[in-house]
C-alpha cells in the first residue's frame, strides 16, 4: 500500500533549488565532492530520501547526477528525449513528490539538442516521429518568432523552441497533474526552469527572467 501523504521535507523548495546551483558551481569548477559513491551507497541501502526531481533529456551529456554534482540517493533523474511530458513522466513526477516527499521539480532543456533540432526539421523516424510531436506546440510558438527561418541552421529559432518547450512541459506539469498543483499550491514543492549548456557545463537558472 503507497502511502500519498507527503513526508516531512528536511530540504525546503529554496533550498533544493540553492543546493542544486551550488552542485553545479562544484562541476564548473572542477571542485567535486561526490567521489565517494560507495559511501552514500551504503548510506542509502534501506531507504531513499532524495530532495529533488529532475526532468530532463536522455542526452549523454547531460546526466543530472553529474552536471549537479550529487551522491547516490540524493535526486530523482526523469529523462527523455526532448524532455517531452507524457503520462509516465507524469507519474514519476508525482511518485517523486508526494510519494517520496522531493520538494523540487526542475525542469531542464539543454542547448544543442538534437530532439529540438529533429522538431525544427519535422524529423519522421519510426517512434521518433510521434515523440517530436509533442515539442510541436514550442514550435509554433517559435515559428511565428521566426517566421522565415525556422530551421535548425538558426541557433536563434532553436534556442526560442528550446525556452517554450520547457515552459510548455512546466505547463503541462500544472494543468493536467492535480497532485502537483496541490503540492505547489501549498508550497510544499516548487517547480523552476533550467537550461544547460553542453559547451560550457553551466546550467543557466535565469533564462527565464
Ligand atoms: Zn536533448
Amino acid at each position: 500500500m503507497i502511502d500519498y501523504s507527503v513526508k516531512p521535507k528536511a530540504v525546503t523548495p529554496d533550498d533544493a533549488l540553492l543546493r542544486l546551483k551550488e552542485g553545479n558551481f562544484r562541476f564548473i569548477n572542477n571542485m567535486l565532492q561526490h567521489k565517494d559513491l560507495l559511501t552514500s551507497v551504503d548510506q542509502t541501502k534501506d531507504g531513499q530520501t532524495p530532495y529533488a526531481a529532475i526532468f530532463s533529456c536522455m542526452d549523454s551529456r547531460t546526466s543530472a547526477e553529474l552536471v549537479f554534482d550529487q551522491g547516490v540517493g540524493d535526486i530523482f533523474s526523469i529523462r527523455i528525449a526532448g524532455n517531452v511530458i507524457t503520462d509516465g513522466v507524469l507519474g514519476s513526477l508525482e511518485y517523486a513528490t508526494a510519494v517520496a516527499g522531493a520538494s523540487l521539480i526542475l525542469v531542464m532543456g539543454h542547448t544543442n539538442c538534437g530532439a529540438i533540432k529533429g522538431a525544427c526539421d519535422h524529423v519522421k523516424a519510426g517512434h521518433l516521429s510521434s515523440l517530436l510531436e509533442r515539442i510541436d506546440p514550442a514550435l509554433e510558438r517559435a515559428t511565428a518568432l521566426f517566421p522565415d527561418k525556422a530551421t535548425s541552421a538558426n541557433s536563434d529559432f532553436v534556442a526560442a523552441v528550446t525556452k517554450f518547450n520547457i515552459e510548455h512541459a512546466m505547463s503541462e506539469i500544472l494543468n493536467r497533474s492535480d497532485m502537483i498543483r496541490d503540492l505547489i499550491d501549498k508550497k510544499k514543492v516548487a517547480i523552476a526552469p533550467a537550461v544547460y549548456d553542453v559547451a560550457t557545463g553551466k546550467v543557466n537558472f535565469n533564462s527565464f527572467d
